[in-house]
C-alpha cells in the first residue's frame, strides 16, 4: 500500500525519511488537520485553488531543517512565487543542497506552536512527547510524555503537566488555544486507532514540528517521518 511505498522511498533518500507532502497526505489519511497545499518545480504554474499568503517550501532529498537553509518563506505571493523558489535554489545551494521543488502550501493562521514527536522504543511501542515549541521547548525543556495508545483523558493529562499550559489557555492576553482540537489531533496520531498504531516497524521516529493550535484549529504544518 502507500506507507509501504513511503518507506522504500525514504530508503533510497540521503535523509531516509517521507517528503512533507508524503507525511501530510499521511495525516491526512487519519483526520490530522494540515494547511492545503501542492508541489511544483521551480518555474512551474501554481494550480488555481491555493489561497495567499502562501508558504514556500524546499523540497530536497538531503535537507532535513529546511528553515536552516532558507527552505521556508512565509507569507508570500502568486506573483512572488518565481522568484522566492529561485532565491531558495540558491540558498539552499549556499548549504550544498540541491532544490528539487518546492511545496507551496495556505499559511495558517497565527497561533501557539506546539511540538508532537513519537519515537519508537523496540519492544517498548511508541513514546509520545507534546512541548510548546520555540523557545519554551528548548529553554525550559517544557515537555510530557506517554506510551501510546493513549485516550483521550492521557492526552488531557499530559498537557495539563505542561509548565506553560497557562499560556496555551491565553494568560496574559494571548490567543485561547483550542484544547479540544489538540486532544483530538494527538488522539489521531496517538489513539487507539491512530496513525501510530498503523505503521509498520520501519517508521521508528515523527516529529510534528510545529502544529499551530489558534482558537478554532490545531494544524499539523510540518511533518517528519523517518525511517530506521
Ligand atoms: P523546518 O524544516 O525548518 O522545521 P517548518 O515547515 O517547520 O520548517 O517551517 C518553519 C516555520 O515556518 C514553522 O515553525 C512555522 O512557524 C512556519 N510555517 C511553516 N509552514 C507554515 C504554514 N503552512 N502556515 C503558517 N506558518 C508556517
Ligand atoms: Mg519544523
Amino acid at each position: 500500500d502507500t506507507i509501504v511505498e513511503f518507506i522504500a522511498q525514504a530508503k533510497n533518500r540521503e535523509s531516509a525519511m517521507f517528503t512533507e507532502a508524503e507525511g501530510k497526505s499521511l495525516l491526512s489519511a487519519f483526520g490530522i488537520d494540515t494547511p492545503q497545499g501542492v508541489e511544483i518545480e521551480v518555474g512551474q504554474e501554481l494550480p488555481g485553488h491555493l489561497r495567499e499568503p502562501l508558504v514556500v517550501k524546499a523540497i530536497s532529498t538531503t535537507l532535513v531543517h529546511k528553515s536552516d537553509a532558507g527552505g521556508v518563506r512565509v507569507g508570500v505571493s502568486r506573483a512572488e512565487l518565481d522568484e522566492v523558489a529561485l532565491q531558495m535554489r540558491g540558498s539552499l545551494a549556499n548549504f550544498g543542497h540541491e532544490l528539487d521543488g518546492v511545496l507551496v502550501e495556505e499559511m495558517v493562521p497565527a497561533g501557539h506552536e506546539i511540538i508532537v514527536g513519537a519515537v519508537r522504543a523496540p519492544g517498548l511501542g511508541w513514546t509520545v512527547m507534546v512541548g510548546l515549541g520555540g523557545v519554551l521547548v528548548e529553554v525550559f525543556e517544557d515537555v510530557a510524555f506517554g506510551l501510546a495508545p493513549l485516550s483521550e483523558t492521557q492526552i488531557l493529562d499530559m498537557l495539563q503537566e505542561l509548565r506553560g499550559m497557562k499560556v496555551l489557555n491565553g494568560a496574559r492576553g494571548g490567543v485561547k488555544a483550542d484544547i479540544p482540537a489538540l486532544v483530538t489531533l494527538i488522539s489521531r496520531l496517538a489513539g487507539p486507532e491512530g496513525l501510530l498504531a498503523a505503521l509498520p516497524e520501519d517508521v521508528v521516529e515523527i516529529d510534528l514540528n510545529p502544529v499551530i493550535v489558534s482558537d478554532t484549529r490545531a494544524v499539523a504544518v510540518d511533518a517528519r517521518f523517518v525511517v530506521g
